[in-house]
């Protein structure tokens, strides 16, 4: 198995299930948002490999299934270099497709709910087109993964490429990275901090949050799945606005923080909710952690983290 983004935030969490069930797995990463922590303790694992490497160069390997996933995933690292970002998705996603070709290998492509961008629709059904603004900030984002999802059906109707798309919505757990800028990292660093968490916009915005667990079961179902391409929303339909989800962080940290309002970045999205219909029919899956129990979880995590009993901290 090829996990790419083997590093990352996820990626690190389906290595340990690849390599729990049996597999061999083979990480590539160019560290750029994950770390070596996230793998730290798979190093030493003879059906393990790690391979600091960048999409954007071909890799060759003898593999019968990739997960594609590099590709940095948080706001503030995708628009940190938005060139790049797109480069990411598209050369390297046809690097991976030219990798699947050749060696016969399955491929799933960790695609994201940021292909309906700002939804007309809600919930979201996979057989909704989106509305993406092409030219704005999130853009490198949001269109390099239609491009990569239109990359994989291509491939797939041109060259018959096995291929998976799953499309993931907003994921937290442990080993998100303490400087990754999304929502729930910085609500719990700044509460756990005593500093004042800052909500964008007026905090009426909705997310829904799916712990990572109940992802990665998602995730390996459906690229276990035959006959079945996608793409399949996974995610958590619990819904939930921004300052509902700063209050509940409060309330579990125990935390004195207040909540300040920031101004709200361009195009972000006002609702965001997965029909996840297709996932329990076709996958027989849905999510079983509530929000509440990921949260004490990831607090937990974060909490020894900015302790410093759980290796280097990153931010
Ligand atoms: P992450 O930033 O923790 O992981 C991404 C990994 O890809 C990092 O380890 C990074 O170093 C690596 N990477 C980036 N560019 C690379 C390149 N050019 N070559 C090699 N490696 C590269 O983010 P994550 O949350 O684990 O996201 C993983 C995947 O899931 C991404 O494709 C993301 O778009 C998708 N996704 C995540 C979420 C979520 O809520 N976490 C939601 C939707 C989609
Ligand atoms: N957000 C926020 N404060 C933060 C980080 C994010 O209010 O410190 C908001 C952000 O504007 C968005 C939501 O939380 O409305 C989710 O943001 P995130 O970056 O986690 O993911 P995405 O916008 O990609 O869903």
């Amino acid at each position: 198995m090829l996990v790419t983004g083997g590093a990352g935030f996820i990626g690190s969490h389906l290595c340990d299930y690849l390599l729990n069930i049996g597999h061999d797995v083979i990480c590539l990463d160019n560290l750029f948002s994950g770390s070596k922590d996230n793998v730290r303790h798979l190093l030493g694992n003879p059906y393990f490999e790690f391979s600091r490497h960048d999409i954007i160069q071909p890799f060759f390997a003898e593999i019968d299934q990739i997960y594609h996933l590099a590709s940095p995933a948080s706001p503030v690292h995708y628009q940190h270099n938005p060139i790049k970002t797109i480069k990411t998705n598209v050369m390297g996603t046809i690097n991976m497709l030219g990798l699947a070709r050749r060696v016969k290998a399955r491929i799933v492509l960790a695609s994201t709910s940021e292909v309906y961008g700002n939804p007309r629709m809600h919930p979201q059904t996979e057989s909704y087109w989106g509305n993406v603004n092409p030219i704005g900030l999130r853009s490198c984002y949001e269109e390099g993964k239609r491009v990569s999802e239109t990359l994989m059906m291509d491939y797939h109707r041109q060259n018959h490429v096995d291929i998976k798309i799953i499309r993931i919505f907003n994921t937290y757990g442990p080993r998100m990275a303490i400087n990754d800028g999304r929502v729930i990292s910085n609500f719990v660093v700044q509460a756990l901090n005593g500093e004042d968490l800052t909500v964008y916009g007026d905090g009426t915005q909705t997310r829904s949050f799916c712990y990572i667990s109940d992802l990665i079961e998602g995730i390996v179902r459906m690229a276990e799945a035959d006959d079945f391409i996608g793409p399949v929303n996974l995610g958590n339909p619990a819904e939930i606005t921004i300052v509902e989800l700063a209050d509940k962080i409060i309330a579990l940290t125990k935390s004195r923080s207040h909540i300040v309002f920031e101004p709200l970045p361009s195009d972000d999205p006002e609702q965001r909710c997965p029909d996840i219909t297709i996932a329990k029919k076709v996958l027989k899956w849905e999510p079983t952690v509530s929000l509440e129990a990921g949260l004490k979880k990831t607090i937990q995590y974060f909490g020894q983290r900015l302790r410093g009993k759980n290796g280097r901290a990153r931010s």
